[in-house]
């Protein structure tokens, strides 16, 4: 592990990823104790999960129970490291990544993006209520901003709120929301006020309320088990579930969306990690014309360039956060690096593909099932067009 005692090789999983002059001993412990519950709770039970579209409620409980949850929140609320600088949670999303499978960490941290605006803006009965059950692994929420219309365009959203005397009277629809099946709260970004950006609010609502209808994603694979399409028709929310100010909520997102980008490139560089050394250990192996397929230039070569993405990718990341914590505004490169992280993913995905040839398909590599789930993470956070747009506003070329 980096900053540790040195990998045993440079090429496998923990060797792929270059020593950090940032991370610390506290990190390296971090890691551990993430990678443990990872090795124990989720691993061997892939498989299984996979074949059965979902996995089941407890492994929240067992990672509230270690801390794993509440990383990132305040104490007060059941929150266990409230300083945990952004290297907590980018280990974190590396760690869960390490199998090669996005979908458990899609699930269990969609509070990364849901909770913040009620921890920052809740009452005190919701910091109860949703914060602490949630940090406790006993409650889940889901964040709710794509509808059907469209996700790039967030500032376009049509479910719409009315405010009525006691409560909201929310309409429209949501798709594709992680966690979305299983969640007992969801914060959902709705229109209160006229078009455009200034006209959004968040409000926090009951997944069971009455006029709520959720269903799976047809097409989504395992996804589809707990990602879904949530139809509100005529629901009450009480006025007290506004989360922050009324038409104010546009600010809101765009703070959660780097949260999820940040996830993104951590999860992303450790998925591309795993399928490299998945490709370098077979072509050490593999014979192929009386050679090794490192024997062969090509290939080798082919290893080379993919490890040099995943190096240069990771120097851009260390860069970003070290500035992030100096407390400049990197909005523009996190957005740059987000589209070179999830291009070093498809890359490594595909050429890890390459090198493993048909065995990829056997049934017992990693690389196979990254190759499939590589394109979601140029989904979530923005798509590239949406980022590269974004980059270039705050770089000033517009
Ligand atoms: C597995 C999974 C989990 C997800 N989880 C969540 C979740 O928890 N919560 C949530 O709210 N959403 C979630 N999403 C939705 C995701 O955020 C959206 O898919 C994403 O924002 C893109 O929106 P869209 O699919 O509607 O594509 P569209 O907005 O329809 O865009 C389609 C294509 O057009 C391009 N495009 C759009 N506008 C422009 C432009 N101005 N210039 C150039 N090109 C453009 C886009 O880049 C994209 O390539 C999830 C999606 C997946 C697949």
């Amino acid at each position: 592990m980096p900053n540790s005692a040195p990998s045993p090789s440079p090429l496998d999983f923990d060797g792929l990823r270059p020593p950090s002059p940032f991370l610390t001993e506290a990190h390296v412990q971090w890691r551990s104790r993430v990678r443990d519950f990872v090795t124990r709770e989720i691993e061997p039970n892939l498989a299984c999960w996979e074949t059965e579209g979902t996995f089941p409620d407890s492994v929240y409980e067992v990672a509230a129970q270690l801390g794993l949850l509440g990383v990132g929140f305040p104490t007060q609320y059941g929150g266990n490291t409230e300083d945990a600088d952004p290297w907590y949670r980018v280990i974190f999303a590396e760690e869960m990544h390490r199998p090669g499978c996005g979908v458990v960490f899609a699930d269990l941290a969609t509070h990364w993006i849901g909770l913040p605006p009620v921890v920052q803006f809740g009452s005190a009965e919701l910091q109860e209520k949703v914060t602490r059950q949630v940090l406790a692994g006993k409650r889940r929420i889901a964040f709710a901003v794509t509808e059907p219309g469209g996700g790039s365009d967030a500032s376009a959203l049509q479910t719409r709120a009315e405010r009525h005397e006691d409560h909201w009277l929310l309409n429209g629809s949501k798709t594709l929301i992680s966690g979305a099946l299983r969640a007992d709260v969801i914060l959902t970004a709705v229109r209160t006020g006229g078009p455009g950006a200034s006209g959004i609010s968040l409000l926090l609502v009951d997944a069971t309320s009455p006029g709520i209808e959720r269903r799976a994603v047809p097409g989504l694979r395992w996804y589809n088990a707990n990602n879904g399409t949530i139809e509100f028709r005529d629901v009450r929310v009480p006025l007290d579930r506004l989360v922050g100010a009324e038409n104010r909520g546009f600010a809101g997102l765009a703070r959660q969306f780097n949260v999820e980008r940040l996830s993104g490139i951590a999860a992303t560089l450790a998925m591309s990690r795993t399928a490299v050394a998945e490709a370098i250990a077979w072509a050490q192996q593999r014979e192929a014309f009386g050679r090794r397929l490192v024997e062969h230039q090509a290939l080798r070569h082919k290893l080379v360039d993919l490890v040099r993405a995943i190096r240069a990718t990771y120097a851009y990341l260390d860069q970003c956060i070290w500035r992030l914590q100096r407390g400049e505004a990197v909005v523009a490169d996190i957005a740059m690096l987000k589209v070179q992280a999830t291009r070093t993913l498809e890359r490594c995905a595909r050429e890890s593909m390459h090198v493993l040839g048909g065995h990829a398909y056997a049934g017992t590599t990693r690389v196979e099932r990254i190759y499939r789930e590589a394109r979601i993470f140029a989904l979530g956070g923005g798509t590239e067009e949406i980022l590269d747009d974004l980059a270039a506003r705050q770089l000033g070329l517009l």
